[in-house]
């Protein structure tokens, strides 16, 4: 069975500690693992981090985990050969391209033992969807939405990601506590000015889910029609 994992929300949630926490679970069962990360994402190098608040307020890295920075589906295929994985994990899942998600189709296509864990935002700072997660969540067995708490009014439940300053206008902005914050909706604002560049349109192959041919269940068939 393939089992779909996605771990999503707004910035400073957990999804990463969440993450790492399930691959620790997966490693302490000795599964062949393959943790991803996009290349593009420049704030770690060989590795996912996971960060929190520490007693002063500052965010600072609490856990870590080994990962390989990938940018094509060519390399996360011979990777895939190379470690032939049980548990396929990515961090960050809103900075990849469709490529990712259509691998991801390709193993549910050829029924994969696998399990696959996607961690990343559901949203941008203007509070729009990241297509490929939404896709993402639309395949998985579970999705897990997490919430912080509102950094500005300290009360309700953050589901937005706040952009604190104009910045670049870009919607993969990549940054920490110094760029973004976790709001809830009432002291959410979104950011002046959209720059679209990054939106990519989403025209999927279609998808072929092909009946496997189950020998074991022919032969019973068989046997019922010839033998009763
Ligand atoms: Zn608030």
């Amino acid at each position: 069975m393939i089992e779909i994992i996605v771990i999503s929300g707004g910035m400073f949630c957990g999804k990463t500690e969440d993450l790492i926490g399930r691959l620790r679970r997966a490693r302490a069962a000795d599964k062949r693992m393959l943790v991803l990360k996009q290349k593009e994402d420049t704030r770690t190098g060989e590795e996912i981090v996971a960060r929190a608040k520490d007693l002063t307020n500052n965010f600072k890295p609490v856990d870590e985990f080994p990962a390989f920075p990938i940018g094509s589906r060519e390399e996360l295929e011979s990777l895939f050969k190379k470690f032939n994985p049980e548990v396929l994990a990515i961090d960050e899942g809103q900075f990849f391209k469709k490529w990712l998600f259509e691998f991801v189709t390709d193993l549910r296509e050829n029924r994969r033992e696998i399990l696959i864990l996607v961690a990343g935002l559901d949203m941008d700072a203007w509070g729009k969807p990241f297509e490929i997660m939404s896709l993402f969540m639309g395949i998985a067995t579970y999705v897990d939405k997490k919430k912080a708490i509102c950094f500005r009014c300290k009360k309700e439940e953050a589901i937005m990601t706040q952009k604190k300053t104009a910045g670049s206008g870009q919607r993969i902005e990549i940054g920490d506590a110094e760029i973004y914050e976790a709001r809830c909706l009432k002291c959410w604002t979104p950011p002046p000015e959209e720059n679209n560049e990054n939106h990519y349109p989403y025209e999927l192959k279609k998808l072929e889910l092909k009946a496997p041919f189950d020998k074991l269940r022919g032969l019973f068939i068989l046997n019922k029609i010839f033998f009763s």
